[in-house]
């Protein structure tokens, strides 16, 4: 296991946000190895101590809930180098203090400066062993991504190289696959001749808070469905692997990727819908239009709500809209995947309607629930709905630790691989094209609403 973190970007929000805590949490429950040893790295001038004062103060903020010694741990563990990672020499110099040992670089950088820091990764000589996390954005286009994908073959090959998507990491996502492939009731039902449409919906009250650097160049399309919720639509269409290998799991995801229908300009209009939100109120919060947010170019027409309905061309799929939405601002927050089955084909009972049954995974409440008919009290044949609700086990590790831990231990299982990255890129583009050239006009919702009609 890799003793030495780099993470490249350190005075930036996700390390603080995301990735001491998760190293906080590790070493909370005893998983980090001895002599683990972090070096933060950043352009902002700084010391060591001036580093753990600071990340001492955030640490307390986002990891609040941790045993203090834990993070008083971690703080101890850091060390701090100013330097431009995308400057080959600064990058070597920068990299001395984490002596000969393997480390796990982390490209906590913006997506631009991903490439610049890899060939100065590169340039300094890497310790064997060592290996590299790059956050999302993967590219900003299809060539973009090949151009990475290039770039790591060259200088890093594949298998020292984590893409990392979240999503993967959360236990209630990974329980898409106990419950499709553990359990034979599920599993034979889960094709088109019995499901109608599959829903998968990340729908959020946040509203930029303060991201526009970020996100106005981005919106909701590539921050949203271009990976995660391709990724979590992978995992319920997916064939029934071999084994959860990271060959066997990641070749099924990329079958999925493969048989996403592209879109023509014509379907983009039909199939995608794009939108970004007004002023409103949601509860009692008064919310700006995202036009007059600080930061944000209105001219660039970023949405910030996006559906688009997938089709999946193969034997198990043809025919089934796998409807994939996210926004901000909305009314409420709503995060899970839907699966919507077909109605019964006669219906014997007379005085009412059956609702068709629905399964639901609550990503953030880490339940499964499923909608059955049953009948209802009384003497007559009369049908009524029922919920079986399950929780499911809760995860002893947050996504980024889990995601962190594999990337220590060299299990790529839960990242992507370079092919699926592209692939992602291959159904997505026809989209931002056809948006360029105004295909599916940007409409607008209220803060605070359900989202546009
Ligand atoms: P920030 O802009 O907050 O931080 C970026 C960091 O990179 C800063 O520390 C900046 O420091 C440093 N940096 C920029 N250019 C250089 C350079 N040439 N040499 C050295 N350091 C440099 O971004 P985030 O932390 O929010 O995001 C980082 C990455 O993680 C992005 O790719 C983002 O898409 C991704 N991500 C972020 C999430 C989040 O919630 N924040 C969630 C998921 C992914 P300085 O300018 O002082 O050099």
């Amino acid at each position: 296991m890799i003793r030495r973190l780099a993470i490249l970007g350190a005075a930036g929000d996700l390390s603080a946000r995301y990735l001491l805590p998760a190293v906080a949490r590790l070493q909370a429950q005893g998983q980090l190895p001895a002599g683990f040893a972090i070096l933060g790295i950043a352009r902002q001038p700084g010391s060591d101590e001036a580093f753990r004062r600071q990340m001492a103060e955030r640490l307390a903020r986002h990891a609040a809930d941790l045993d203090p010694a834990a993070r008083a741990a971690v703080i101890g563990m850091l060390r701090y180098r100013q330097a431009d990672v995308s400057d080959a020499e600064q990058m070597a110099a920068a990299l001395q203090p984490l002596d000969d040992e393997a480390l796990l670089a982390y490209l906590a950088l913006p997506p631009s400066v991903y490439a610049p820091a890899m060939r100065s990764l590169s340039a300094a000589g890497l310790p064997a062993g060592s290996r590299l996390v790059i956050e999302k954005p993967f590219g900003q286009d299809l060539a973009s991504a090949q151009a990475l994908n290039r770039l790591i073959a060259e200088q890093f090959g594949e298998a020292a190289v984590f893409r990392i998507d979240h999503f993967l990491g959360m236990q209630t996502v990974q329980n898409l696959l106990g419950l499709r492939f553990a359990n034979r009731v599920f599993e034979t039902l889960w094709r088109a001749a019995h499901v109608a449409r599959i829903e998968i919906t990340w729908e959020e009250t946040l509203a930029l808070e303060g991201r526009a650097g970020y996100y106005d160049a981005s919106g909701a399309l590539l921050d949203m469905i271009q990976n995660h919720l391709l990724q979590l639509m992978c995992l319920v269409a997916m064939e029934v692997p071999l084994s959860l290998s990271a060959r066997d799991l990641r070749d099924r995801k990329l079958d999925v990727l493969r048989a996403v229908r592209r879109f023509t300009p014509e379907e983009v209009d039909r199939y995608t819908l794009r939108a970004r939100y007004g002023a409103g109120r949601i509860g009692a919060r008064a919310v700006p239009a995202y036009a007059q947010e600080p930061g944000v170019d209105p001219r660039r027409n970023t949405e910030t709500f996006s559906q688009v309905t997938c089709f999946i061309d193969n034997w198990r799929w043809t025919g089934v809209p796998f409807i994939l939405r996210t926004g901000k601002a909305l009314a409420r927050d709503r995060q899970e995947i839907a699966i919507h089955f077909r109605p019964v084909p006669h219906l014997a009972f007379e005085e009412n309607e059956a609702t068709p049954n629905v399964l639901r995974l609550l990503l953030a409440q880490e339940r499964v629930t499923l909608n059955l008919n049953v009948l209802g009290a009384g003497d007559r044949f009369y049908l009524q709905e029922a919920v079986l609700d399950s929780p499911l086990a809760e995860s002893p590790l947050p996504a980024y630790s889990r995601l962190l831990l594999d990337a220590l231990r060299g299990d790529c299982t839960l990242a992507i691989r370079c092919d699926e990255a592209e692939e992602a890129w291959r159904i997505i583009e026809p989209i931002t094209r056809a948006w360029q050239a105004g295909r599916a006009p940007l409409r607008e919702y209220p803060a605070g609403s359900a989202g546009p009609a």
